[in-house]
């Protein structure tokens, strides 16, 4: 049956993408965005949809929608160097907008889906890391905004859950990459391939030994939509894909798919970047029947052709923060 469902960050990477194929599947979509790292041009097509509708609003300030079902809680800069632009407006996004998302859940009865991050976990001392694992933060350090910020948002969760019965959705997002992330955002995926192609330097922070496990968007949407109709299940579960690779193995794979010329330079490791990053994804499987199928390969080369055909002068960065976010 349609649903009316809301999507913070809608205008984002992964909220463009929901909006796809919610709407491809006969729903109706609310989207509420504040456009702050997210572009307009990824939700153009939607607009001539009479079953979207657009709301440009930073969910830090209340807001109310009626009739809702459901709602999925996209909306936070989730780039290093994006959510270290203005820490303290991180955090707001995480904690006031989180209760002014939970409290539309508690008054119109819809069920919410919190994006929290594999970032709960910090520098993780255990890999690869279940939801059980209580993680390892530093509450202080230039990444706490974001992390501590995730972390106190899924503690509102369990206790409007507990407290309100809010029927409640947490998945912890490893890192996914695909079409629509914007060129500008710093990340790995986006750097490298932006930097393959246009023959640059590829800059690799540290030695690039560190590791991270790279998720296709098509297959994360897939997860948080089973997520969000199992019943009976509130998670915490992590989605992210379970083969684990370092930075250096991702920029090889990238040189090889463009042919670029393009050298490897080395930059400082940004402060508390973690070490490595790898989801165990049993209970995934288990509750959700959910595990990713795309191939990093398969992935990069659409995302690669997505970058291709983009016109780098029409975009800007959002932050100046974009080559890597400040070390000192
Ligand atoms: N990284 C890198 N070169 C870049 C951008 C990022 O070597 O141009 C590294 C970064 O230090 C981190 C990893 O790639 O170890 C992933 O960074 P990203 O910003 O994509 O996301 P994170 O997982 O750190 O939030």
């Amino acid at each position: 049956m349609s649903k009316r469902i809301v999507i913070t960050g809608g205008g984002g990477f992964l909220g463009s993408h929901l909006t796809k194929r919610l709407l491809d599947e006969g729903n109706s979509v609310v989207c509420i965005d504040n456009f702050f790292t997210s572009c307009k041009r990824t939700i153009e097509p939607f607009l001539v949809n009479p079953a979207y509708e657009l709301i440009t609003h930073d969910i830090i300030d209340p807001v109310f929608v009626t009739e809702v079902d459901q709602i999925y809680n996209m909306a936070c800069p989730a780039a290093p160097g994006h959510y270290q632009f203005n820490p303290v407006r991180t955090t707001k996004t995480s904690v006031m907008g989180v209760i002014n998302m939970l409290g539309m859940a508690k008054a119109t009865g819809a069920r919410i889906l919190q994006a929290s991050t594999s970032e709960v976990y910090g520098d993780p001392t255990v890999s690869p890391q279940p939801e059980s694992y209580r993680g390892n933060v530093n509450p202080i350090g230039r990444r706490a905004c974001y992390d501590e910020g995730k972390r106190a948002a899924e503690t509102l969760f369990f206790d409007y859950h507990r407290e309100n019965k809010v029927d409640i959705r947490v998945a912890r997002i490893f890192n996914t990459y695909g079409p629509n992330m914007h060129p500008f955002d710093g990340r790995v995926v986006s750097n490298f391939i932006r930097q393959a192609l246009a023959g640059e330097d590829i800059t690799i922070f540290g030695e690039g030994l560190q590791t991270r496990s790279f998720c296709y968007v098509s297959d994360l949407i897939d997860g948080l939509i089973r997520l969000m109709n199992v019943d009976d299940f509130t998670g915490p579960v992590n989605i992210g894909n379970p083969h684990e690779r370092t930075i250096l193995d991702l920029a090889e794979h990238v040189i090889d798919l463009t042919g670029t010329g393009s050298k490897l330079v080395r930059k400082p490791l940004p402060p508390d970047d973690p070490m490595q990053r790898c989801p165990n994804i049993s209970l995934a499987s288990e509750r959700l029947g959910w595990s990713p199928e795309v191939d990093l390969r398969d992935g990069l080369a659409k995302t690669i052709e997505y970058f291709a055909s983009l016109d780098l002068s029409e975009w800007t960065p959002p932050t100046p923060y974009w080559e890597a976010p400040p070390v000192a």
